[in-house]
């Protein structure tokens, strides 16, 4: 009755599997990504570019993505705050110095990325939106949902970037 054998697959020979640390860098992570948790958007066939349709897609992906961005600024700011108690060793302000003027500059790239999707959610209102400012064509929808702020196409962006490389080189 006391059958005793404990089946050899739970009992892993592996000593101490614990989880690996994730690296938690969170909101350090790089701004371009935009919110991706979207299902890409299949035109159908005889679907006009920019539709309304397409137009909510895209002002659905740049609200939640704005609603993220915001959230992670007031992260920044309230752990800030609560940082920003008293470190009696100099050494450890230096080391708190340092990351608050990280943090900073993150805050301040996701203020100017907040903006950026207030403007292009005014042009989707306006139904403004998709097509490069340069040149005229449509930038498409692949690129859209990889760049919802995109406001050129994928050569006018290339030739922009180059020529910003010349002019600081
Ligand atoms: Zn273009």
């Amino acid at each position: 009755m006391a059958a005793d054998d404990t089946p050899t697959r739970s009992s892993s020979s592996e000593p101490g599997n614990a989880p690996r640390a994730r690296t938690s860098v969170g909101a350090a992570s790089g701004g371009d990504s935009p919110f991706r948790s979207f299902k890409p958007y299949e035109p159908a066939d005889d679907e006009p570019y920019m539709g309304p349709a397409q137009l909510e897609h895209f002002r659905d992906i740049l609200l939640k993505w704005r609603h993220q961005l915001m959230e992670e600024v007031d992260r920044t700011v309230n752990h800030m705050q609560d940082e920003a108690a008293n470190f009696p060793d100099p050494a450890d302000r230096a080391t708190q110095e340092e990351e608050f003027s990280i943090e900073l500059k993150t805050r301040d790239r996701e203020r100017k990325l907040i903006k950026k999707i207030a403007d292009t959610l005014e042009r989707i209102d306006q139904e403004d939106y998709g097509y490069c400012d340069t040149c005229g064509v449509e930038i498409g929808l692949r690129r859209l949902e990889a760049r919802p702020t995109a406001s050129q196409c994928v050569d006018c962006k290339a030739l922009a970037e180059l020529r910003e490389k010349q002019l600081h080189a």
